[in-house]
Parts: C-alpha cells; structure tokens; sequence
C-alpha cells in the first residue's frame, strides 16, 4: 500500500508525488528543486488555480482577496501565519479577484475576504470576513 500524495508545486506547478511520513521533511520539487512548502501561501490564476485544487492530495485553503480592500490587507499577515502551522498538511493560497476575475465569478464570491477550503478537487467549506491566524488554523483543523 502506498501512501504517497500529490503535492503541487508552488513556483513551477508540477505535481511531485511525495510519501506522507516525509511531508514534514521540507521536501524540494522534482522539477524546479525549490522547496515545495515554503510557509507562505502560494498566488494562484486562473491558469494554475484547477492544478492545484485538482491535483493536490493534501487539503487547499484559498484566501479570495483584493487589493483594494482593508480587511485584506489586515488579514494577509495573519493568513501568512496560519500558513507556516497549517503547513504541510494543508497548501494555503491566494487569489486576487481584482486580477482573476473570472475565478471570483466561478466560485461565486460576494464578499472579500471570503476563505474556501478545497478537497479532492471540491470545495468543502467557505468562511466570509476576516480572521485570525489563530481562528483560520481552528476552523481548518475543525473541518480537514
Ligand atoms: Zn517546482
């Protein structure tokens, strides 16, 4: 039995297949060799948005955001922070819904900042407004 799981790269977007119990080991992408967690979360477009959320085996928690809203930037230090504990179980990323407005239409996003948890390629859970690092680990933990 293999539990290997599907990691997609944050720089080059390849997909590495890497064993569970070696996830904690600050594992490098087979194809660009930069690490594949880096404690921060990942910007995703439109071209790389369905690789992640598809490919991925671990959990990804999308933080919708625009850079002209306040309680974004407010958020975005705190999303940082949860990225270095949520790492490695869950990949954290960002989509600018200024920049990726299509995105923000598929998924329907209203209110920014909105977070959505992905897995298996669906999303499984979605918190509008802005959070803590501290709430946003609590309400990953509680739904992964
Ligand atoms: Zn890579």
């Amino acid at each position: 039995m293999s539990d290997a799981l599907h990691i997609v790269c944050p720089h080059c977007n390849a997909v590495n297949r890497i064993v569970a119990g070696r996830l904690g080991e600050r594992p490098n992408c087979g194809k660009c060799h930069q690490p594949l967690f880096t404690g921060h979360p990942a910007e995703l477009t439109a071209a790389t948005f369905q690789q992640h959320i598809g490919r991925s085996d671990i959990p990804v928690l999308v933080d919708f955001w625009a850079p002209w809203c306040g309680p974004c930037k407010m958020m975005a230090p705190q999303f940082v922070q949860a990225a270095a504990q949520l790492e490695p179980r869950v990949r954290l990323a960002k989509v600018n819904t200024e920049a990726e407005q299509m995105l923000a239409t598929q998924f329907a996003i209203r209110s920014i900042p909105t977070l959505a948890l992905f897995r298996g390629g669906r999303e499984v859970a979605r918190q509008p407004g802005a959070m803590s690092a501290s709430d946003i680990v609590q309400w990953v933990r509680s739904r992964s």
